[in-house]
C-alpha cells in the first residue's frame, strides 16, 4: 500500500492488540488512512497522568496550549502517587538557602555528570548520564521546586536531607518530601493520621495537589485511555500528528496541533522489553513496585519506536545502583515492595490480594530458591545509590574518589537472580521459609489479607510437606523435599555452632524448629526504569538517525539518559516538554 500525501502512519500498525499484548509492534508498520474525522483535537496531549504528566500538563496549558492528558487506568497518578513522595529538587532551592546550604545549577550539573563516583560495588552513578539532559535538568531544578509549591505542593518545612531517593550527587543535601497532608492516600483509602500529615512524606502529597492544579488550569483529563500508537505524517518523516487510543475497546484519535507528550513512566513491567537489557528478569519478577495501581508497560517507549525513535543511555538500566532491584520488605504477597503496602482499604486491594509480613529481623527467616537450596546471607542488602556525603571525602572529578569507597558487593539480589545451573535464565521464585517461633518474634499474623494463600504463601506441619504444597505458575520445578529438610538441617547445624560456614551471616540466631512451618514469597521486586526514549534539552524525542522527531516529547522513566531515581527528573522534564510543546507553531 503506498501512503499518500496526506496519509498518516498509526505507529506499531495493529498496535491495539500488539501493545495490549505487550508485545513490540512491528516497526514496518501497517499503514493506515487517516481519520476521516478526529474524536478530539487539541494543542497538546500528554500521555500519561503520573509524575511528569501532571507537570507537563500544567505547564502547556498555563503556556498557552489547550491539552487532554490521557491515562490508561481508571485513575490518575501513576507510580508518582504511590512514591514516597522525597523529590530531590536542588540547584539553589528557597529551601536549601533557607537552611543555609549553598547549591547552584552549576554545583548541580557538576555533580550529576561526574564520571568519578562510584558505588562500593565499583559501579559508577553518573558516567553516562547525558550531558545536556542534565544540563537542562541543573538549570530548571530550582525553578521546578518553586513551581510546585506554586501549585499547591507542600513539602516537609525541615532542611533538604539525603533520606529517600538517591543518585542525586555529594556535593549537598538536596532531598526535600512532600507532606501528605489530608489527602485520601491510594495505599489505605483513608488519609494519614491527623498528627503526621504534614511531616511524613508521600507521593499522594505530590501528585493529589497537581491533579487539583491541572483541573484549575483547564486540563481535560481523559480515564480509561490507553494510547496505543502514534500518528506520523508519513512512516519515516514529517510531525507526529495525533495518536490513537482503545478507550474499553472502542478506537478514538486525538489529533495533537502542537505535541504529544509520552510521559507513559517506563518498561520495568513488560518482561520482553526489560530482558533487552538484562536477559536475567523473567516473568517470576512480578512483584513490580507501583503494580498493581498502574503499569510500566513501555507502550511509550515501543509507540515511538514504531516511528523510528532511538532509546538512549543503556548502561544505566543494566548498572548495579540505586532501586533498580530491590530485595523485599514484606514477604507472602505479590507486591513486596519494601516502601509500599496496599491495605485492605486500598482501592486495588482486590488486585493485589494481601499486604504481606513486614520483616523486622532477617535473621527469622531462610531464604531458599525454587530447589529448597539457600543462596546468601540473609540479612545481606541491595544495591545502593548516591547521596550527599556517600563519598568522603570527595573531590569532584578525580579518579582517587574510588580509593574512599569500602567496597560492598551487595550480592544478595545478584545471588537471588543467580538461577539453578539449569538453560533457563532469571533466578525461580525466593522463598522466605520460617517458623512458628519466628512468628511469635516478628509478631505476624500469617493469615489473609496479610498473606496471599494458595501462590505466594504456603503453611504446612513439617518441612516435607511445606516444599511439596508450594506449587504456583512460577515454580517451574518442584521444590525436592528431602533438600528442603537437608537445607534447614544444616543451618540449625549453624545456629548450634555459632558460625554460618555456607554464606557467613553474622552469627546465625534462630533454628527453624517449630511448627507451623511457612514458606512466603520474597523474590526480589523490579523498581525503576532508567533506559527511555532519547530526548534533547527541550524534552524532545530523537529518531535513530539523531534527528528531532518534529511534535514528539517525552518526560520521566519512558525517557532515557539520565540515571537518577524518580520524582524530581520526572517533575522537571514534564515541565520541560509541557513548555516546549506548547511553544511549538500549529501544525496544518
Ligand atoms: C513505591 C514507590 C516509591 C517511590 N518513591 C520515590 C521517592 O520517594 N522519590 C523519588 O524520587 N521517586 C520515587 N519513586 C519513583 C517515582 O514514583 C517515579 O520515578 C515517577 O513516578 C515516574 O514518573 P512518570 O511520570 O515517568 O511515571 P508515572 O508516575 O508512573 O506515571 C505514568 C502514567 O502513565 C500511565 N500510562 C502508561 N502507559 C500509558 C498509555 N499507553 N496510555 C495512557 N496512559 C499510560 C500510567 O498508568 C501512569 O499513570 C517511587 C516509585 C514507587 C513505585
Amino acid at each position: 500500500m503506498t501512503v499518500k500525501r496526506r496519509d498518516v502512519l498509526l505507529g506499531g500498525g495493529g498496535a491495539v492488540a500488539a501493545l495490549a499484548a505487550g508485545g513490540l509492534p512491528n516497526a514496518s508498520a501497517e499503514t493506515v488512512h487517516p481519520p476521516t474525522k478526529w474524536d478530539h483535537t487539541v494543542d497538546v496531549v500528554v500521555v500519561g497522568s503520573g509524575a511528569s504528566g501532571f507537570p507537563a500538563s500544567i505547564r502547556a496549558r498555563e503556556s498557552g496550549a489547550s491539552v487532554i492528558l490521557v491515562e490508561a487506568q481508571p485513575h490518575t497518578g501513576g507510580h508518582g502517587t504511590c512514591s514516597g513522595g522525597n523529590v530531590p529538587l536542588g540547584g539553589g532551592t528557597s529551601r536549601q538557602k533557607k537552611y543555609g546550604i549553598e547549591d547552584s545549577p552549576d554545583l548541580l550539573f557538576r555533580d550529576l555528570t561526574d564520571w568519578s563516583v562510584v558505588e562500593p560495588n565499583g559501579f559508577p552513578d553518573y558516567r553516562f548520564n547525558d550531558r545536556e539532559i542534565i544540563r537542562a535538568f541543573a538549570d530548571h531544578s530550582p525553578i521546578v521546586f518553586e513551581w510546585l509549591m506554586e501549585k499547591g505542593v507542600v513539602f516537609v518545612d525541615k532542611a533538604p536531607d539525603t533520606l529517600g531517593g538517591g543518585s542525586v550527587g555529594n556535593s549537598v543535601p538536596r532531598e526535600n518530601h512532600a507532606a501528605v497532608m489530608n489527602w485520601v492516600t491510594v495505599q489505605t483509602g483513608k488519609p494519614a493520621p491527623a498528627d503526621v500529615q504534614a511531616t511524613t512524606s508521600s507521593g499522594n502529597g505530590l501528585i493529589r495537589p497537581l491533579e487539583a492544579a491541572a483541573a484549575k488550569a483547564g486540563v481535560q483529563v481523559l480515564l480509561e485511555h490507553r494510547m496505543v500508537g502514534l500518528y506520523r505524517q508519513s512512516p519515516n518523516a514529517g510531525r507526529v500528528v495525533g495518536i490513537a487510543i482503545d478507550n474499553k475497546g472502542k478506537k478514538i484519535n486525538i489529533r495533537a496541533r502542537k505535541g504529544v507528550i509520552l510521559a507513559t513512566g517506563g518498561s520495568s513491567t513488560n518482561v520482553n522489553f526489560r530482558r533487552m537489557f538484562d536477559p536475567r528478569l523473567t516473568e517470576e519478577y512480578c512483584g513490580i513496585a507501583g503494580q498493581p495501581w498502574s503499569d510500566q508497560d513501555a507502550s511509550g517507549e515501543l509507540a515511538a519506536m514504531s516511528i523510528g525513535a532511538s532509546l538512549w543511555g543503556g548502561f544505566n538500566q543494566t548498572g548495579e545502583f540505586g532501586s533498580g532491584l530491590t530485595k523485599p520488605g514484606h514477604i507472602g504477597s505479590q507486591y513486596g515492595y519494601v516502601n509500599l503496602r496496599w491495605m485492605p482499604g486500598s482501592p486495588v486491594f482486590d488486585k493485589a490480594r494481601a499486604s504481606g509480613l513486614p520483616v523486622k529481623d532477617w535473621q527469622n527467616i531462610v531464604h531458599v530458591n525454587m530447589i529448597g537450596k539457600r543462596f546468601y546471607d540473609e540479612t545481606g542488602g541491595q544495591f545502593t545509590s548516591n547521596n550527599y556525603n556517600t563519598v568522603d571525602p570527595y573531590t569532584a572529578g578525580s579518579y582517587l574518589n574510588a580509593k574512599n569507597i569500602k567496597y560492598r558487593p551487595n550480592n544478595w539480589i545478584n545471588a537471588a537472580l543467580a538461577g539453578i545451573g539449569d538453560v533457563h535464565n532469571g533466578g525461580g521464585p525466593i522463598w522466605a521459609i520460617f517458623d512458628a517461633d519466628a512468628v511469635e518474634r516478628e509478631k505476624w499474623n500469617p493469615k489473609p489479607p496479610n498473606v496471599d494463600t494458595g501462590s505466594f504463601f504456603f503453611e504446612a506441619d513439617t518441612l516435607a510437606d511445606l516444599a511439596r504444597k508450594i506449587q504456583m505458575k512460577y515454580q517451574r520445578v518442584p521444590m525436592p523435599p528431602q533438600a528442603l529438610e537437608d537445607t534447614i538441617a544444616r543451618y540449625n547445624s549453624f545456629v548450634d555452632s555459632g558460625t554460618d560456614e555456607d554464606f557467613g551471616k553474622p552469627k546465625p540466631l534462630y533454628k527453624i524448629a517449630k511448627a507451623p512451618f511457612y514458606a512466603a514469597w520474597s523474590t526480589p521486586v523490579i523498581h525503576d526504569t532508567r533506559v527511555g526514549l532519547r530526548i534533547n534539552g527541550k524534552g524532545q524525542v530523537i529518531d535513530m538517525n539523531g534527528t528531532i522527531i518534529a511534535g514528539l516529547y517525552s518526560c520521566g522513566e519512558t525517557a532515557g539518559g539520565f540515571s537518577q531515581h524518580g520524582l524530581a527528573r520526572a517533575t522537571c522534564q514534564g515541565y520541560i516538554a509541557g513548555e516546549n510543546a506548547a511553544g511549538e507553531k500549529v501544525s496544518t
